[in-house]
């Protein structure tokens, strides 16, 4: 298959790319590296240096004829969308306006959209959050990565586009920016690698659905070809609290240095974790990769 992969230079879109690769499927990206980096794109695919609001993607796709494509290019950071909700809305909102658009006017069969379980539900009314649960986000980019499922539905309704809108709980693993403002896998890995101490926030008990970002790519592919016309979470069905990843770190990294506790983040939901029932029913997917595990790649990944 010929797919285009948006935000395929960032940390979940690089690990899209290389499962589609390995699926020997023929890949190219679209990044404008404005979070992404080259060297996250691996060499079978070809990488275009293009934003998607750019004139350029209208040769692209002329040219790469892609019949499915990937979204995953995204201002993803909750903290930005705060201090510049303007901004967010236009690169994830009307970023996906207008890959949807694209996918219309050149036949794309298939859009799979990267969603936001985490953003998209607000304050959970019930444990694990099902994808019926309300649609009241606290934060500008939970509105904006929602706005981005309502245009996927507007081209299936107008234009009959298929979709899959996948909606990530918390993801880690390798190529996770360490010095993020979010990412607490990535950050204490490298500060405990560093032998500096971690803050955790509040008491650390706060729980939320850490997910490995091997098991969001093997997703993407199974969306491929399951999952049409579905907004289905992409989770592992159990909160991990702070306090559980600092000591399964320790162990991967054999750091022994006390954690700090700092004052609880502002807003932060303390529990979260997403049901896996539909992703188990209509993509045949569940994670299998244990937090432990997950870890120890994380951690072998940031040493090397
Ligand atoms: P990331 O910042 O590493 O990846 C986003 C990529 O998009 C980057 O490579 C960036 O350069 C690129 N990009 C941004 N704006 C662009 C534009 N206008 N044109 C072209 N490229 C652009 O973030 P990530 O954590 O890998 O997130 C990937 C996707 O998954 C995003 O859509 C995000 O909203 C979603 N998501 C992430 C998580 C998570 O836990 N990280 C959870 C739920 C959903």
């Amino acid at each position: 298959m010929r797919i285009l992969v948006t935000g395929g230079a960032g940390f979940i879109g690089s690990h899209v790319v290389e499962a589609y690769l390995a699926e020997s499927h023929e890949v190219r990206v679209v990044d404008n590296l404005s979070t992404g980096r080259r060297a996250h794109v691996p060499r079978a695919a070809t990488l275009h240096e293009v934003d998607v609001h750019a004139r350029e993607m209208e040769s692209i796709f002329a040219d790469f004829r892609p019949e499915v494509v990937n979204h995953l290019a995204a201002q993803a950071s909750v903290k930005v969308s705060t201090g510049d909700p303007v901004h967010d809305l236009e690169v994830n909102g009307g970023g996906t306006a207008r890959v949807s658009a694209l996918c219309l006017a050149h036949g794309v069969k298939k859009l799979i959209y990267a969603s936001s379980g985490g953003t998209v539900y607000g304050d959970p009314m019930e444990l694990p959050v099902p994808e019926t649960h309300p649609i009241a986000p606290t934060s500008p980019y939970g509105t904006s990565k929602y706005v981005g499922e309502l245009y996927l539905q507007l081209a299936h309704r107008t234009g009959g586009l298929d979709y899959t809108i996948l909606r990530y709980g918390n993801a880690f693993g390798p190529r996770q920016d360490p010095f993020g403002e979010a990412g607490v896998c990535a950050i204490f890995a490298n500060l405990m690698l560093k032998g500096e101490p971690c803050t955790i926030d509040g008491d650390g008990e706060q729980r939320k659905d850490y997910l490995y970002v091997g098991d969001i790519a093997r997703a993407n592919v199974l969306a491929l070809t399951k999952g049409a016309g579905l907004s289905i979470n992409i989770g592992t069905g159990r909160g991990t609290s702070v306090n559980e990843i600092h000591a399964a770190l320790q162990k991967a990294t054999g750091d022994a240095t006390p954690p700090r506790f700092g004052p609880p983040r502002p807003g932060d939901v303390r529990n979260f974790w997403l049901t896996t029932a539909l992703a188990k029913d209509a993509l045949g997917w569940e994670a299998t990769v244990s937090l432990e595990d997950g870890l120890q790649r994380t951690v072998d990944a940031l040493r090397a």
